[in-house]
């Protein structure tokens, strides 16, 4: 989950560091720490909290040397304080090393170590690889990991130095993401490509089961036995204006403005002349009985949509998991089964490991993700890019509408190989798809509103929404957002289950944020609200301008023009996205890094 960052090479490591840890930070920040060689030794600052608090205490210090490793924690095993922040040390303190993951076998590891004298001073797993290495290391270091990677279980991404060789960093990867960069003035090792931006042109995905020795003149890519691996290098496509806040309060809110230009530029990439074309041969998507989709979080919700687009319009009977449901519960294959899993990373542990249970399955496996070159990019037997550009405000907007956007279309292209359409359908789906930019920044227009019914509800401390049909994933969706950035409890619901349950929970100070656009259950969710209504519930409508029936029903309401009923589904999260964004600045909550939250998970 963490972020970590390595640097040896002409310059001065620390400021390298810094600046990779604070585009990392969104990765995990409950910690952050640096550790720099200087000839002989190293020096290390460690600090619980925000990279901020590292920030003030590096001011204090000077790092000079240029070999370093950083990292930013999201704590697994272990309090979050400066002891268990990284990076870890051998008893000696000769050997420093960072580590993204969990080392599931770190308690009989710790035994044995602690048997042999090995003296522990922090509560994570990952302290017991430093000490493993230290009982293998006899002066060559690359030896002494190679030989302690396979007592490893569980998932990593390390990176490990010694002051006894002070020109060399090795690192390993095993489930956890791993990058390195190449530039003219040395190497960068990174989880993230983000990190990455601007330093270094060219880059090297590593693998499972991959080792970098990384030395100031060179570098190798060897397996766990020690052979060297022949890579493929790959150039970095996202540049350094995309990583920042472009005068924005916050990412967040920025990513939510950028959002008429993702569904613009996702047509113009996917789109020819009311075709679809993802460039992948025709034959993948022929012959398909099934579509199996998994993904989670915000991902899963899209999935959701994608459930209701596809089985409508093209007729194919769709399954949607999350993927941690999906990996560990006895699915039945069926031959002839696509498989989707939809990724903003494309590094989401259960997801990937979904993916890899498909491949054993013989499915035809597709991944829907947004960062190029990720562990499920390369893994899925074809990629569809959702082109959001970098998203670094961890709770997804624009990243969860380039989903929606692109399943659209691949609700299209199987329409297009499955399903005949009357005449004309191919025409009118374009020409009003090709609007929703447009509606997008109508509603961007109406923020000030949102923004003072949010000073209204913030005080609320729970909240109710309720969608039906196509747009009750985007209930669920409108739920999640403000739960993870405000910290009030939501729940999303089916407005027509309402009455099995929560109905319970109605009264004057309930807001009930209900999404009702035009379409085939318009009157269905009408009567929902009135039921609402009924018991005093607060309720606010996301509604197509102009429905004067549903204002009546509302005690407020935030308009959205007028959409076919599949395309409304890109319009709604856009208001939901903005309460929950105004309600959570108000509390003052921390926005773009809500507690106990990270971007990329890459544990289970
Ligand atoms: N499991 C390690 C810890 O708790 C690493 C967690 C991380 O990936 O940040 O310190």
């Amino acid at each position: 989950m963490c972020g970590i960052i390595g640097y040896l090479g002409k310059k001065d490591a620390l400021p390298i560091l810094e600046k990779g840890l604070e585009r990392l930070d969104y990765r995990g920040y409950d910690s952050a720490g640096v550790s720099v060689l200087d000839g002989g030794s190293f020096n290390t600052v460690k600090k619980p909290g925000r990279m901020d608090n590292l920030k003030e205490a590096l001011k204090q210090t000077s790092m000079p040397g240029s070999l370093g490793l950083g990292h930013t924690r999201w704590a697994t095993h272990g309090e979050v304080n400066e002891v268990n922040a990284h990076p870890h040390w051998d008893c000696r303190q000769e050997i420093a090393l960072v580590h993204n993951g969990i080392i599931e076998n770190y308690r009989p590891l710790k035994e044995m170590l602690i048997k042999q004298g090995h003296v522990f001073v922090s509560e994570t797993d990952t302290e017991v690889i430093a000490h493993l290495i230290e009982s293998y290391y006899e002066g060559d270091l690359e030896q002494a990991v190679l030989k302690a990677l396979p007592q490893l279980q569980g998932s990593y991404a390390l990176m490990v130095a010694s002051k006894k060789e002070p020109d060399k960093i090795i690192a390993a990867r095993m489930l956890s993401p791993l990058i390195l960069g190449i530039a003219k003035d040395g190497y960068y090792l990174a989880s993230d490509a983000t990190a990455l931006v601007d330093e270094a042109a060219l880059v090297i995905y590593l693998e499972d089961g991959e080792v970098a020795v990384i030395r100031k003149q060179g570098f190798e890519i060897k397996d766990f036995k020690g052979l060297i691996k022949s890579k493929t290098t790959s150039a970095l496509s996202w540049s350094g204006p995309a990583v920042d806040k472009k005068g924005f309060a916050h990412f967040m809110l920025k990513e939510i403005y950028e959002q008429p230009e993702v569904i613009k530029k996702n047509i113009e990439i996917y789109t020819e002349k009311d075709t679809v074309d993802f460039s992948i041969d025709q034959r993948f998507f022929q012959d398909i009985d099934r579509i199996t989709i998994v993904a989670c979080g915000t991902a899963y919700h899209a999935g959701l949509l994608a459930e209701y687009m596809i089985e409508e319009i093209a007729g194919i009977p769709v399954t949607v998991d999350t993927s941690s449901e999906f990996r560990y519960r006895n699915f039945v294959p069926e031959a002839k089964t696509l498989f989707v899993c939809i990724s903003q990373s494309g590094e989401t542990a259960d997801t990937l490991a979904g993916l890899r249970l498909a491949k054993e399955f013989g499915f035809k496996t597709l991944a829907m993700v947004n960062v190029e070159n990720s562990t499920i990019a390369r893994e899925a037997d074809k990629v569809i890019y959702t082109n959001a550009g970098p998203e670094i405000g961890v709770a997804s907007t624009k990243a969860y509408l380039s989903q929606i956007i692109v399943l659209q279309l691949l609700a299209l292209k199987l329409t297009h190989l499955y399903r005949k359409q009357l005449p004309g359908f191919y025409y009118r789906y374009f020409t009003e798809l090709k609007k929703i930019p447009l509606y997008l920044e109508k509603i961007l227009a109406e923020a000030p509103v949102i923004e003072s019914l949010a000073e209204e509800l913030q005080k609320a401390s729970n909240f109710l929404y309720l969608g039906r049909g196509i747009n009750y994933p985007n209930a669920l969706e409108g739920a999640l957002k403000l739960k993870e950035i405000s910290y009030i409890h939501a729940e999303g619901y089916a407005g027509g289950e309402m009455k099995h349950g929560p109905i319970a929970l109605i009264d004057k100070e309930l807001p009930v944020i209900a999404i009702s656009p035009a379409g085939r259950v318009r009157d269905k969710m009408l009567s929902n609200m009135l039921e609402v209504k009924a018991r005093q519930g607060k309720i606010v409508g996301i509604i197509t301008e102009g429905d004067s029936d549903l204002m009546q029903a509302c005690y407020k309401t935030i308009p959205v023009p007028f959409a076919e009923e599949h395309l409304s589904t890109m319009l709604v999260p856009l208001p939901l996205q903005l309460l929950a964004y105004y309600i959570a600045a108000k509390k003052g909550c921390d926005v773009d890094k809500p507690r106990n939250l990270a971007k990329s998970v890459t544990v289970e």
